[in-house]
């Protein structure tokens, strides 16, 4: 087995969630999913087509009407891209979900031993994935300021060169809720242009943005760049339309990364299932009927959320401006998957620990505020309570 596969850690997470195994009692917030089922049109559309018998391989870089309606949505969104040009359609490739789509942009950009920088903490995956290729990963932590994750640009740019390959930045982060600037945008795309380096932006989480903004979602890394810059910036419907299980999401590429990433995709998946590809048309078409309600109850889940959690003694959290996760530290707590399995046994609660998403990190929690129920948020507050007592 290659070695940076024997390398590869447990993931964390699944370490607590395994510990709450057939426990019903646990109200479980590890994951980063909505425990809402995906709505009924966009189920129909993927039954509808199997009922055509759509049962057969696609395109390698998806349906083309599938790439245009995401061409579309991206361009209405990001209307000053590439000097106020249209997303072309030519530029997207459908994945099976947004891990796949940024697996698939490092396998692309990344040779064994380059230099990759990613901005942490960070969903692990992000980290992971250079790592299997076999690049030397460094990491630019952000820092905690009064409960807040914030980035010093100064540094993250001394560390990028003309000898690194990629930056992978994740924003709004999961799990800190940190975002980024456009000013913060637009000095790394400059300095990048300058260095040669790649940006592999994971912008999943781009909707589930709660500050006031003209366009209803957070800045993006294509509000100021042009087709030809180094930029992949990755998509997904799980999030925004309720649909983790089904696999689908996208990545926007620079038109040379076109051709090459078809052939990566026809050894990787061949394609996204078709079916799923048409609940992924019929998602985007009436995308109004479902986003804006997902996130105004997020935005309701961490209002809900945030201040209970504030008002517990010793714990300070900023309130996060983006995705669905609200990262606290416990007073005194050392070793966060300790502490989350303990809280998982003794208290019935299932928290992701903090050191799953790097190790400055260590000591905090994170919670998935994405619950149906606002009540079930409410009632885990009192059992975090009941148990820091
Ligand atoms: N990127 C980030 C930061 C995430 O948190 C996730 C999922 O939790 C993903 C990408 C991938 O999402 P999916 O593969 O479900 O599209």
């Amino acid at each position: 087995m290659r070695r940076t596969i024997e390398n590869l850690e447990e993931s964390k997470i699944r370490e607590v969630a395994n510990a709450g195994l057939g426990r019903p009692d646990v109200l479980a917030f590890w994951f980063g999913e909505s425990d809402e089922v995906t709505p009924d049109f966009i189920r129909q559309a993927a039954v509808d087509s199997i009922q055509r018998g759509e049962t057969f391989y696609s395109h390698n870089l998806g349906l083309p009407e599938l790439r245009t309606e995401i061409a579309q949505t991206m361009s209405r969104k990001h209307p000053l891209h590439g000097n106020a040009q249209p997303i072309a359609m030519e530029r997207i490739a459908v994945t099976a979900g947004g891990v796949n789509a940024l697996m698939l942009a490092v396998q692309a950009l990344v040779d064994p031993g380059d230099d990759v920088v990613a901005v942490t903490p960070v969903w692990p995956n992000l980290t992971a994935q250079p790592l299997i290729m076999g690049a030397h990963l460094r990491t630019v932590p952000l820092q905690p300021v009064n409960g807040a994750w914030t980035l010093d640009l100064d540094r993250l740019l001394a560390q990028i060169t003309a000898d690194t390959k990629l930056l992978i930045v994740n924003a709004p982060n999961n799990p800190t809720g940190w975002t980024l600037s456009t000013e913060e945008q637009r000095a790394i795309l400059d300095h990048c242009r300058r260095t040669g380096t790649w940006i592999l932006a994971d912008e999943v989480y781009e909707n589930l943005y709660y500050a006031p903004s003209a366009q209803g979602c957070a800045p993006s890394f294509l509000d100021l760049s042009v087709p030809e810059d180094r930029l992949v910036v990755v998509h997904s419907f799980s999030k925004s339309f309720l649909m983790t299980g089904w696999r689908l999401g996208w990545m926007v590429m620079p038109p040379a990364l076109t051709v090459p990433m078809g052939k990566l995709i026809e050894f990787n998946t061949s394609c996204a299932s078709v079916f799923v590809q048409r609940a992924g048309i019929a998602a985007l078409q009436h995308a109004d009927d479902v986003t804006p309600r997902v996130v105004a109850h997020l935005q309701a889940c961490r209002d809900a959320l945030v201040p209970a959690l504030q008002a517990l003694p010793g714990l300070s959290l900023a309130t996060p401006q983006g995705g669905m996760y609200a990262f606290f530290q416990l007073p005194g707590a050392k070793d966060s998957l300790e502490v989350a399995k303990r809280l998982v046994r003794e208290a019935g609660l299932g928290l992701a620990p903090g050191n799953a998403f790097a190790p400055e990190a260590n000591g905090w929690l994170r919670w998935c505020f994405a619950s149906k129920d606002i009540a079930r948020l409410h009632d885990g507050v009192a059992r975090l309570a009941d148990w820091m007592q």
